[in-house]
Parts: C-alpha cells; structure tokens; sequence
C-alpha cells in the first residue's frame, strides 16, 4: 500500500493526537504517502484532505482534543454520501484508512470498507466502551482529571459536613465512574451495569451517620442517571443536606497522561502496520500489553466486560 489517511471522529479525546503523529510518522517512516482528513467524515466527503510531511505534526502529542477536528456527519450514514467519499480517496490514489475513535466511528469505517476502502479503527474515547482492547485512548486522563475533581469536591465536603453527588461522564457504561469512585474513596457508586437501590445507599448513610461520619461522597455515572434526580430521590428515603456536581466537559479535555500518549502513539503506529499487512475491517487493540486486532462486526456485537470485582472491592472498601 503507498497512501493512506487518517481522521478523527465522534467526541475528542486525549490522546488522539498522539495517535495521529504515530500514523503519520510511521507511514513516511515506512515510505508511504500519508493525507490528514479534517472534521471526521465530514472532510472525506468534502474532499478536506491534505498531504502530511513529519513537521505538520510536529508539537501536538502533548495537546488534548484533536487537532485534525473531530464532527459527528449524518451525511455519512447516507449511501450517497459515502459513496462521495469513497470516490474522493478514489481520486487521490488513497487506498486505506485509519480512523481514530469510538463504536460509531467504526461502524462508518466498515460502511467504508463495502466500497472498496481498506480500513482500520483505533480506539479514541473517554468511556473504555470498546471491545478488543483492555482500555482506549482518552481513559485514563479522563480518570485522572475525574479523581482531580472529587479530591477538591472531598475538601469542601469535609469542611461543610455535607454529602456530595457528583455525576460524570461515561454514556452506557460505568466504567469512569467505578473506578473514579474507588480511587477517590467514594461511599456509593451509580453505574448502569448494576441496580443500586436508592433505600440501601440512604441506610449506609444513616449508618455512617450514626458511627459519627459527617460526609460522604456519591459517584453517579450518567448513564444511570442526573445528579439531580439521585438528589431528590434520596431525599424521599433520607432527611440530609445534599450537594451536586456535574463534572461535565472538564473531563474530555486537558493534557493527556503519559499513559495515553504511549497508548495513542503504539496503536497508531500499530494501525499502518496493520493496512500494510493487508488487513482491514479491524480495529487496533492492546490486550495485556499485547497488539491485537478485532473485527468491526465482533466490536459491535459485543458489549465491553464489565468486572464486578471492582465493584464490590469499592463497596467493601467503603463500609
Ligand atoms: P463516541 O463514543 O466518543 O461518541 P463514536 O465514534 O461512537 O465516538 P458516533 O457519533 O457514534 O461517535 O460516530 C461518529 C460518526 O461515525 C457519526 O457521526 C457518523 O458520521 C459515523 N457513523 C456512525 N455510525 C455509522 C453507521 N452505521 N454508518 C455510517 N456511518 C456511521
């Protein structure tokens, strides 16, 4: 294969630039062409394709967000409007794609591949939702920043005696806010992969209450639901002052960890390797530290493992 490209799509994630310098040095390292596709598919199917020399990602594996932009594209989901993209990677000679970021993204990629277009997926987001890797890029400075934010919330609620419900990010899963709230020493976690009585969690409060402890700490994914309306139905079963905190898009953003920086930098580089060997359909993965490669169609068939031992660790923990 002699070019290639490469884009960014659905919601940013640190990361991911680190993950786009990979594949553009290591495609020129391996002496092929390589084009930077801006706005996700957008820029595929309004020809925003450009040419990469090795200083065009220069200084960008140390910034959060992704600097070829990322776009949600309804467009794309349309048969006509990938067929327009096709046609203009077509035009350019380019015959794989890299395309970094989560399910949704993939799942364009393997439309993509229906029309002739080897593609490869790299995993990009917050939530560590994907199957074929143990963790995505994004998720551990998102955890990090998360853990940041409860150790300042903890302050206040010490000083003020107070309990605080803070909800974060994580869509349908609860992986964020499981281990937030273990790192973080919270008494409760919300997550969607488990029914968490409202009843229970005010009679651990009373309890603790009653052993003298003046605050405590519940971590609400928001998959579950708002820390609003965890606020009021734990009223209805507790008389106690609450306080909340949605955490909200501070978590996306930021520096990304050295953690994800090595993360975004191999499975990029992992991702070329992958196109060059032929493969498409497949989304670049790590697995107890080993390079793997997962179909599209098993990844979106598949909901991510969830392990309950962190859950139940927390709650022993918490007691
Ligand atoms: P995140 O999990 O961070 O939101 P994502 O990649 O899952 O990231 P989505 O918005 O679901 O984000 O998908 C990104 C883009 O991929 C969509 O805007 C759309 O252009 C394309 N896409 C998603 N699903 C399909 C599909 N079934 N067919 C064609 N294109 C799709």
């Amino acid at each position: 294969m002699r070019k290639i490209a490469v884009l960014t799509s659905g919601g940013d994630a640190p990361g991911m630039n680190a993950a786009i310098r990979a594949v553009v040095r290591k495609a020129i390292h391996d002496g092929m062409e390589v084009y930077s596709v801006k706005h996700g598919y957008n820029g595929l199917i309004n020809n925003d394709i450009n040419k990469m020399g090795l200083g065009d990602v220069g200084d960008i594996i140390h910034r959060g967000g992704t600097f070829l932009y990322s776009a949600r594209c309804e467009e794309f989901r349309t048969d006509e409007g990938r067929q327009r993209a096709a046609a203009n990677l077509k035009e350019l000679g380019i015959e794989g794609l890299v395309v970094i970021g989560g399910d949704g993204t993939y799942m364009g990629a393997a439309e993509l591949g229906r029309l002739g277009v080897k593609t490869v997926g790299v995993p990009a987001t917050i939530d560590n939702d994907i199957v074929g890797t143990d963790v995505t890029i994004g998720y551990d400075t998102a955890l990090n920043t998360i853990v940041d934010m409860i150790d300042r919330i903890r302050d206040t609620a010490t000083s003020h005696e107070r309990t605080f419900i803070i909800e974060v990010m994580g869509r349908d899963s609860g992986e964020l806010a499981l281990n937030a709230g273990l790192a973080a020493g919270a008494e409760t976690i919300f997550i969607p992969e488990r029914d968490t009585k409202m009843k229970d969690v005010a009679e651990r409060i009373q309890a603790g209450l009653d052993r003298g402890k003046k605050h405590s700490l519940i971590v609400v994914a928001e998959g579950v639901m708002s820390a609003e309306y965890c606020s009021n139905e734990l009223a209805k079963y507790i008389n106690i002052e609450t306080r909340i905190s949605v955490l909200g898009h501070i978590q996306r953003g930021g520096k990304p960890s050295a953690s994800d920086r090595v993360l975004g930098s191999r499975l990029g580089a992992y991702a070329v390797s992958l196109l060059q060997d032929g493969r498409s359909g497949v989304g670049a993965g790590i697995s107890k530290n080993e390079l793997t490669a997962t179909d599209f169609t098993y990844v979106r068939v598949h909901d991510k493992q969830y392990d309950n031992s962190i859950y139940l660790l927390s709650k022993e923990l918490s007691i």
